[in-house]
């Protein structure tokens, strides 16, 4: 079949000349893929709305030998709240952002388009923040590497009052075993169940929970921390988000 259908989210649409745009979707179907669209951003284009980022679209795909192509695409959700909104955009271009540095190209993953998907919709109203840090959990979890959150990540024992956060150690520690590990970083018995409900519930039920600011910045460097520990990298957009985004509350 040279022609296949995909459901996508669109993370990113680079312009290669000539009206061209190289795209770097999410599907459904096929996980991350990169396509060429052509002609997409010339002004007469009718697929321009539907290749702009952020946008869940319906493609056809004409399989290539190098690298697919466009044939047809419809937009099915535009997202229009993120326009204009600088804020809402930074977020949204951090969980692309994350969505590509988490997948490797054609492995697709149900729950974490659902989840990306779903995260994106939510964010029109909703404590975006804490959507973020859910969003970040879950996904991490979502490609293996869920953080242990129930007992000791190093000992498998229960933990008392005092514990630890261990990215190398991949969650949790007591503080017996805290001190012996490189990198664990103080934590308390309230980040610790903040972050089991982040985890798992519904992401549409995060209205329901309060986290008070101390806890919010807690929770968001020791994620980060696990992120870059778990992805070896540093995020473009997160740090977009330190330098222009103040957190309401600070
Ligand atoms: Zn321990």
């Amino acid at each position: 079949m040279k022609l296949y259908k995909a459901d996508a989210v669109v993370l990113r649409a680079r312009d290669c000349g000539s009206g061209n745009k190289l795209l770097i979707l999410y599907s459904r179907e096929y996980g991350k893929i990169k396509v060429m669209a052509h002609g997409v951003s010339k002004p007469t284009s009718r697929k321009r709305g539907a290749v702009q980022p952020f946008t869940l679209t319906r493609f056809l795909i004409y399989r290539g030998r190098e690298l697919d192509s466009v044939s047809q695409c419809e937009g099915v959700e535009m997202f229009s709240f993120l326009k204009g909104n600088l804020e809402m955009i930074g977020y949204a271009s951090y969980l692309a952002e994350l969505v590509d540095a988490l997948t490797p190209e054609r492995e697709p993953n149900v729950n974490l388009f659902t989840l990306f998907l779903e995260t994106l919709r939510l964010m029109a109203a909703g404590d975006i923040e804490l959507l973020v840090r859910a969003f970040e959990i879950k996904a991490v979890g979502l490609i293996g590497y869920r953080p242990v959150l129930e007992s000791c990540a190093q000992c498998l024992k229960p933990f008392s009052t005092e514990v630890f956060f261990s990215p190398c150690t991949g969650g949790v520690v007591c503080s017996a075993c805290g001190p012996n590990v490189p990198d664990a970083a103080p934590c308390s018995r309230g980040v610790v169940e903040t972050l089991k409900v982040l985890l798992s519930w519904p992401p549409a039920r995060l209205p329901q929970i309060k986290v008070e600011r101390r806890a919010r910045n807690r929770i968001k460097y020791l994620l980060h921390e696990y992120l870059k520990y778990h992805l070896e990298q540093d995020f473009k957009s997160a740090a977009f988000l330190n330098k222009y985004i103040t957190p309401p509350g600070l």
